[in-house]
């Protein structure tokens, strides 16, 4: 949901294979602390794969690019996304203008660590393609067909790797597309939206915008169990909504009037281990006071000859006289150990 939340991050999937390849599918605002609690080199979380740029599914970008960069990414942050309807309401507009709103981090951060890890390649592709082929490497196809969601340019994603498929399909109310196309899937994700009467209740909506938040522009669980009860996976997640003890019941009733099939109730950390023989559901273990890990490459050094960001007058203001002397002792030890020179740390 677009409102943050201190128990539940909005969207974000990783799908991880059995080569080690890993896929972020959104990255919604606060997803980010989970997906470092999980302790993966950042190297390998450089493909992210947006469904539409809702927020609620972006929102976290600046944490994991940023993140990844201070963290040892050694290469750019790549990004794949739907076109829009006009060239403003893409995904390379998007992320081109994120750089520029971030251009101070980026300027910065380019003369202090690397540029390289801050760059993002981003690969915009049609939003109307219907099963387009939008990436295939080491044997993991995905494929995009379109979502129909608040206006044109969300897209819902197809993952087949080894014989499975998975299919993440973002925001969306029920289509014809993914009727089609999510059809033979071994785990499909779908929203399902909290019933009207949650969002005049808990989230302070008037009744007109709940009921058309929750049934026509996303998917109720209703809905939901009919398109389940339709495509058959041999598993459906619903995702979406705020997962607690207020909501969960009422949601999962909805969706059994429709649907009785093999279903999870996502929540943040919950994994799927797919297998040709079985899919279950457990959640992650993780610790609170996630560190960064180091990845298998180097991350490049600064680069050369480019311009530092401070001027003069700024460098005036510093206290070198107090500040110095007082780290000095721990500093020469630093630097010994290390075998680093003064002008690497003294400026
Ligand atoms: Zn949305
Ligand atoms: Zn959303």
């Amino acid at each position: 949901m677009p409102s943050a939340r201190h128990g539940q991050a909005a969207t974000c999937f990783l799908i991880e294979v059995d080569n080690g390849d890993k896929f972020l599918f959104d990255v919604g605002t606060g997803s980010m602390a989970n997906v470092a609690a999980l302790m993966i080199p950042y190297d390998m979380l450089d493909k992210l794969f947006l469904t539409h740029l809702h927020t609620d599914h972006m929102g976290d970008i600046d944490a994991l690019w940023a993140g990844g960069w201070t963290a040892g990414r050694s290469k750019a942050l790549r990004v794949w996304g739907p076109s829009g309807s006009r060239e403003d309401m893409g995904t390379k507009y998007a992320m081109d203008n994120f750089l520029r709103f971030a251009n101070w981090d980026f300027m910065t951060r380019a003369a202090l660590i690397s540029p390289i890890p801050g760059r993002i390649e981003t690969t915009e592709f049609d939003y109307k393609g219907v099963n387009q082929v939008v990436y295939q490497e080491n044997g993991v196809t995905i494929r995009s067909i379109p979502a129909v969601h608040a206006g044109d340019g969300p897209v819902s994603y197809i993952f087949e790797y080894a014989g499975l498929k998975v299919v993440f399909g973002g925001d969306t109310f029920p289509n014809k597309w993914f009727l089609e196309h999510a059809r033979d899937a071994d785990l499909v994700l779908h929203e399902a939206f909290l019933g009207p009467e949650d969002f005049v209740k808990l989230y302070n909506q008037p009744p007109g915008l709940a009921w058309r938040a929750c049934c026509a522009f996303h998917t109720s669980g209703q809905a939901f169990g009919k398109v389940m009860s339709t495509i058959e996976p041999r598993h459906a997640v619903a995702f979406h909504f705020f997962n607690e003890e207020a909501t969960r019941y009422g949601l999962y009733d909805n969706i059994r009037e429709t649907y009785d099939g093999p279903l999870s109730m996502a929540t943040d950390l919950m994994v799927w281990n797919i297998t040709k023989d079985a899919i279950t559901e457990r959640m992650a273990v993780i610790t609170e006071d996630a560190w960064a890990v180091p990845g298998t490459a180097r991350q490049p050094g600064p680069e050369r000859g480019r311009k530092s960001e401070y001027t003069p007058f700024i460098l005036s203001g510093r206290w070198d006289e107090g500040a110095q002397p007082a780290q000095k002792r721990m500093l020469d030890e630093f630097a010994e150990k290390y075998g680093l020179q003064d002008d690497d740390w003294c400026k």
